[in-house]
């Protein structure tokens, strides 16, 4: 599976300091395709540096990632139902009231809300892509509204749960988006995080190559600065995962399955699940 990236045509590009601390002390980590990443002296987030403004940015998520999303929409369901199952998520909350909520912030074509939705949850969904948010709309029956979370203006303790799998990693300001996600749960609300893990072992091995260094992608967490951006803004952490050692097709089968489950122990897999607790 290929990770999407249109790349930074046309995009005008702003040196920022980092997202999780605001430091400015830094040093070169890797290139990415388009892209440069440099990693925080002071908490060794890595990050995009110089980095698109986020104006420009919003022009990467039109027709043709709606096409992405709609092509891997299988696969992505799948991986976020083995994430969720993974920390308990259903067991966890089992004993919610009947009227619980669930939003999905980053939602793509809505099908993991369709699927909350028969477990009796009332479901909402965010997305900055018009045509996924209208596929979603159309097709699902889900409300997903069209932006960012900061801008749909959910009351505040809204909602029980909120999920944002491959999102944390888009956005300008991780900091404001984890505030905004506390703002709108509910005391004890659990937040759903899943992004892609800089210090796994498919991470290591390429680098600038690794398919998640790419423009799209601002920030590139560790189960470390993870930890810390949720603490940070509020969040007991109470369960993490990681997952994912070896890419599909780059291993025999025989090796991958070994070092899949090595990575996963060692918290050395290519994608990090972290569950917080306001
Ligand atoms: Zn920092």
């Amino acid at each position: 599976m290929k990770t999407f990236s249109v790349g930074a045509v046309g995009e005008r590009f702003a040196d920022v300091p980092c997202p999780v601390c605001g430091s400015r002390r830094r040093r070169a980590r890797f290139r990415g395709k388009g892209c440069r990443f440099v990693s925080c002296r002071d908490c060794a987030l890595v990050y995009q540096n110089p980095q698109p403004l986020f104006d420009d940015l919003k022009g990467r998520y039109g027709q043709a990632y709606f096409q992405y999303e709609i092509a891997n929409e299988a696969n992505f369901y799948r991986l976020m139902e083995l994430g969720l199952a993974d920390v308990d998520f259903a067991g966890r909350t089992a004993l919610l009231p009947p009227d619980r909520r669930f939003l999905d912030v980053g939602c793509a074509t809505g099908r993991l809300l369709e699927a909350m939705r028969e477990r009796g949850w009332q479901v909402r969904g965010v997305d900055l892509c018009p045509e996924s948010a209208a596929y979603a709309g159309k097709h699902r029956g889900v409300e997903v509204f069209t932006g960012t979370l900061e801008q749909a203006r959910f009351p505040a303790a809204s909602f029980q749960a909120v999920h944002f799998s491959h999102l944390v990693e888009h956005v300008p300001s991780p900091r404001a988006l984890l505030a905004e996600v506390r703002r709108v749960l509910l005391p004890a609300g659990l937040a759903v995080v899943t992004t892609p893990n800089v210090d796994g072992l498919q991470a290591r091995l390429f680098r600038g190559g690794w398919r998640s260094a790419i423009a799209d992608h601002l920030t590139l967490f560790s189960v470390r600065t993870l930890r810390r951006l949720l603490e940070d803004c509020g969040f007991e952490v109470l369960a993490v995962q990681t997952w994912g050692g070896l890419a599909q097709g780059t291993a025999p089968a025989w090796l991958k399955g070994p070092v899949d489950r090595w990575a996963k122990r060692r918290g050395h897999g290519d994608v990090v699940l972290m569950l917080g607790r306001r």
